[in-house]
């Protein structure tokens, strides 16, 4: 199995899609007639996806330019609301309507991950600034743009991120793990899928799922075991639920050395004393800080290949993304 990208039923596999804000990817849409083009979406990412680009605000029939709008919350503590900060027009129905009617139609886009631009009052996940009405004062940062809260109520388990965040390397590795994972979560649902081909898809992510969270993976591992007690739609709920809500939580350093300690352990009696000591090293060394993830791995990977230990060679752990991206060579 070459799981990055892949199709594990064998088919070829569809374009991995990603919703993002148009303005990241240089579309002068913002209000003021500019853009926010992100190089590294645009020029390092954006080879190994099809984005989708979407602008709230200009495709539910603002101008370019345009008054800057706020999110306001009444004192009774309602949801925020859309307003225009000069004139103080309220937006808020024609932005949720216009929000509802667009993340219904990205459904049949099948996405398999959302870049949303930070602060927006339209597409800011989350710290969004909210005014309270008739009162002066700073803003709370406590709110979500209306297309992007939209976007997550329809989509729970898309993985979505915005931009921001994604300069931390351990969180854009770990975004885009989870993209490259839905999607072959989400060929596995669009096949005739059966429990052996479950079972097949949960097997080759073990070692990924235990780098993030032991105690998910051993949950996954019982509801994969009692499949056939489950209808099918509620068995698939549940594992998509749970393996994506696995995936987001981020994966350790301590917890990436012990699952590259216990992939060793899969080989041990195969190695000979060097090549061992060569292996146990390195991820010593890993789990020090001192040599990145991409290093144990390669040799894993080398090893689980020429030893053709299968079990190993075919998981994700060991080829999550695009290897160009070099996403581990910084975490
Ligand atoms: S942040 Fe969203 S609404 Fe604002 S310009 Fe960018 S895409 Fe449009």
């Amino acid at each position: 199995v070459a799981p990055t990208g892949n199709d594990l039923t064998g088919n070829d596999p569809p374009p991995v899609r990603i919703g993002i804000s148009a303005c990241l990817l240089g579309r002068p849409v913002r209000y003021d007639g500019g853009h926010k083009r992100d190089r590294y979406l645009v020029d390092v990412l954006g080879p190994h996806v099809d984005y989708v680009a979407v602008c709230p605000e200009v495709e539910s029939g603002m101008s370019i330019p345009r008054p800057t709008l706020r999110l306001v919350r009444s004192g009774s503590g309602a949801d925020p609301r859309m307003i225009v900060a000069e004139t103080g027009d309220d937006l808020t129905t024609r932005m949720t309507r216009f929000s509802e009617s667009r993340v219904r139609a990205l459904d049949e886009l099948q996405l398999s991950g959302y870049v949303l631009k930070k602060n927006s009052p339209s597409c800011g996940m989350e710290r969004v600034k909210v005014y309270t009405e008739g009162v002066a004062g700073p803003p709370r940062k406590d709110g979500a743009g209306l297309f992007a809260a939209a976007l997550c109520a329809r989509f729970p388990n898309l993985p979505v991120e915005e931009e921001g965040r994604l300069e931390d390397a351990g969180l854009r590795e770990c975004f885009i793990e989870r993209v490259f994972a839905y999607h072959r979560l989400r060929a596995l649902w669009r096949a005739r899928w059966t429990l052996g081909a479950l079972v097949a898809f949960h097997t080759a992510h073990k070692m990924a799922l235990m780098a993030h969270t032991v105690v998910a993976y051993r949950q996954l591992g019982r509801l994969v075991a009692r499949a056939r007690e489950l209808p099918r739609a509620e068995l698939r709920d549940r594992y998509e639920s749970e393996f994506m809500a696995a995936l987001a939580r981020p994966a350790s350093r301590g917890r990436h050395a012990n699952v590259l300690m216990h992939m060793a352990g899969h080989l041990k009696a195969r190695l000979d004393h060097d090549d061992r000591h060569e292996l146990v090293d390195l991820i010593e060394s890993f789990r020090l800080g001192q040599t990145p993830l991409a290093a144990p791995l390669a040799l894993l990977r080398h090893h689980a290949r020429r030893l053709e230990v299968t079990y190993l060679a075919d998981q994700t752990y060991l080829n999550p993304h695009p290897s160009e991206l070099m996403l581990r060579h910084r975490v």
